[in-house]
């Protein structure tokens, strides 16, 4: 299973003590081989986090990259190769929250294509919006955002998928069981290589509901990953 921690635009140097708890706690942890922590903190935190998780099990990633793959001129723009070279593992990709900035699918493509092509494997995500729900065309979005953005990318153990549904980023909302294991039926069926999260709004109460949905790979965890304490319950719920 993996959890993965999504920091968004949160955390200073002073924050990175806070995963000290996480370190310990897994070294008590019954050693479960399917585990896999990884955290993506702001691009300033990359390079600090990764020599303070050095000689753990735990990864580092990014949040985003720029979609060229050589340097340029590119004010204030990180790219793969850069992410790479301070330690980054991963890099997210079409977060919702970049979706709704303007990120286009084709964009996402180029990005994922980058990314690849540096080295990095990417955090793929997919989610509807509210409205998108309502009309019941979440199938139809999912579609075009995984055809457009994975167009002539070839899906070894590059890519995770993460499921999102943008109205449940943030809000507590989770969807219906029901709902939740035939949309991710329905990703693994398009694309039967990646593994698939969930993502939105996962915290320490509601992991038990999520967890019985037995075709979930993992969790893709914002708000909650901030707490050590959450993050960690989390994890525990999930194996308990
Ligand atoms: C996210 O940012 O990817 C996310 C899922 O956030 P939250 O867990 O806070 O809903």
């Amino acid at each position: 299973m993996y959890f993965i921690a999504n920091w968004k635009m949160f955390g200073v140097l002073n924050s990175l003590n806070s995963i000290h708890k996480v370190v310990k706690f897994l070294k008590n942890f019954k050693k479960n081989n399917s585990l896999k922590i990884i955290y993506c903190p702001p691009n300033t935190l990359i390079r600090p986090m990764t020599k303070k998780l050095k000689d753990t099990y735990i990864d580092v990633g990014a949040q985003n990259c720029h979609e060229h793959d050589k340097f340029g001129a590119f004010t204030g723009s990180v790219n793969s190769i850069m992410l790479k070279n301070v330690g980054a593992k991963y890099v997210i990709i079409g977060h919702s929250e970049n979706r709704q900035a303007g990120e286009s699918d084709k964009l996402i493509n180029l990005k994922i294509k980058s990314a690849i092509k540096s080295g990095l494997k990417v955090i793929f995500c997919i989610g509807e919006t509210l409205q998108q729900k309502r009309k019941k065309i979440t199938k139809q979005v999912l579609n075009k955002q995984i055809g457009f953005g994975l167009n002539k990318i070839k899906i070894k153990n590059n890519i995770i998928l993460a499921y999102e549904p943008v109205w449940s980023i943030g809000t507590g909302v989770i969807p219906k069981k029901n709902e939740l294991f035939e949309t991710i039926n329905f990703i693994k069926k398009k694309i039967n290589k990646c593994k698939v999260l969930y993502g939105g709004s996962v915290n320490p109460k509601n992991i038990n509901d999520l967890k019985s949905i037995v075709n979930i790979d993992g969790y893709l965890i914002g708000g909650a990953s901030q707490d050590p304490k959450k993050f960690i319950d989390i994890i525990k719920k999930t194996y308990s």
